[in-house]
């Protein structure tokens, strides 16, 4: 069996069963555009070729394990279930202005181990492939399709650091924009990173559209380092060298998370070293007050108190940098920013239908 995103596959499958191979472009129209994941449905194409397809292609790989709509309605965490019995997590929100967020894994698990994130703590499990990175697509896709509602920001936000399954998240990112599928604008994909800075450079000359999103989380070396031992191995000084060329390649403003962690991350002093690292250069920055899981309360981290958070801010702006206090979504159901580690949702919770 094979993904139906593999075009070279498909085209090599309709050649030795006699098809034209004009057939690939209806086979895009069904599954891209009307979202027909079930081959016998695919009425445009003959009956033998639906056989054909059926037995070889596969629409997706993955199946839903579970899924969990937070209490407020605008979260729904996918906890979603690979071939090999590994689980990731695709979060779902709805925003209140309307816009739809799709935020999607790129890993089983993550090697990157930031102390403030419950996947970090099950290290690397393995890459997700291409199909399996935009199978999280499909499913979300059906699911809101319920809902007449459309898909208006995809994240790679999820479980996983992108840029280390470079060649599968930049493989789904072309199929996903490509007009002939989904046609999906590169300016509402956004992906994250903790910063492994070789990659930047390369990320931001092959999709200049693409917004980037890096996980600061702390403007000092010491004090990232201690949060985010990847730190270690790009310190703030190349990191920010290779920003700096990433935003000459696009022109493009950076956005810059920034958690808040009482004592840890959101000390007084901080806010000035911020203010001073990002003034002068295309940034934004997002403050995310820290979600509580186990593994952090075992580190006693605590989100800061909003008067910090808006302490912090008012540095940048008097530094004419802007900022942002994020809304936190679905943290009662484990969906929020550095809770995603398999976890199945509490009882309180409650389960789509
Ligand atoms: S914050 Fe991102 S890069 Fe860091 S451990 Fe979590 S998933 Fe990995």
């Amino acid at each position: 069996m094979f993904s139906i995103h593999e075009d070279k596959a498909l085209l090599d499958l309709l050649a030795s069963i006699g098809e034209k191979p004009y057939r690939l472009k209806q086979i895009h129209q069904e599954f891209y555009k009307n979202l027909v994941l079930d081959f016998s449905e695919m009425t445009s194409l003959p009956a033998k070729l639906r056989e054909s397809l059926a037995s070889s292609v596969q629409t997706t790989d993955l199946t839903i394990d579970v899924t969990h709509r937070s209490e407020d309605g605008q979260t729904t965490k996918i906890l979603l279930k690979t071939h090999d019995d590994r689980r990731i997590e695709a979060v779902i929100m709805r925003h209140l202005s309307g816009r739809t967020t799709l935020c999607i894994s790129c890993q089983a698990g993550c090697p990157m181990a930031c102390s403030f994130c419950a996947t970090g703590t099950l290290g690397l499990e393995r890459n997700l492939s291409v199909g399996e990175i935009l199978d999280q697509i499909t499913i979300a896709k059906t699911l809101l399709a319920k809902e007449q509602r459309e898909l208006r920001n995809i994240v790679f936000m999820g479980m996983g650091e992108p840029l280390t399954n470079y060649d599968n998240v930049c493989e789904a990112i072309r199929i996903l924009s490509d007009q002939k599928k989904w046609d999906f604008s590169s300016r509402r994909i956004t992906v994250s990173t903790c910063g492994i800075a070789p990659k930047i450079v390369a990320f931001g000359r092959e999709f200049p559209q693409v917004s980037l999103a890096i996980s600061l989380h702390a403007p000092n070396d010491t004090a990232r380092s201690d949060v985010m031992p990847v730190n270690k191995t790009y310190p703030l000084e190349v990191l920010m060298a290779a920003l700096d060329e990433y935003v000459a390649i696009t022109n493009k403003r950076v956005f810059y998370e920034y958690i808040m962690i009482a004592g840890v991350t959101d000390r007084l002093p901080y806010a000035d070293e911020l203010a001073t690292l990002l003034a002068g250069r295309m940034a934004h920055v997002n403050f995310i007050p820290y979600n509580a899981w186990e593994g952090g309360a075992m580190r006693n981290y605590r989100p800061s108190s909003r008067v910090i958070i808006e302490r912090f801010q008012k540095k940048l702006e008097e530094k004419g940098v802007p900022s942002t206090i994020r809304h936190t979504m679905g943290d009662d159901i484990a969906a929020a920013c550095g809770q995603l580690a398999r976890k199945h949702g509490t009882e309180d919770t409650k389960k789509d239908s």
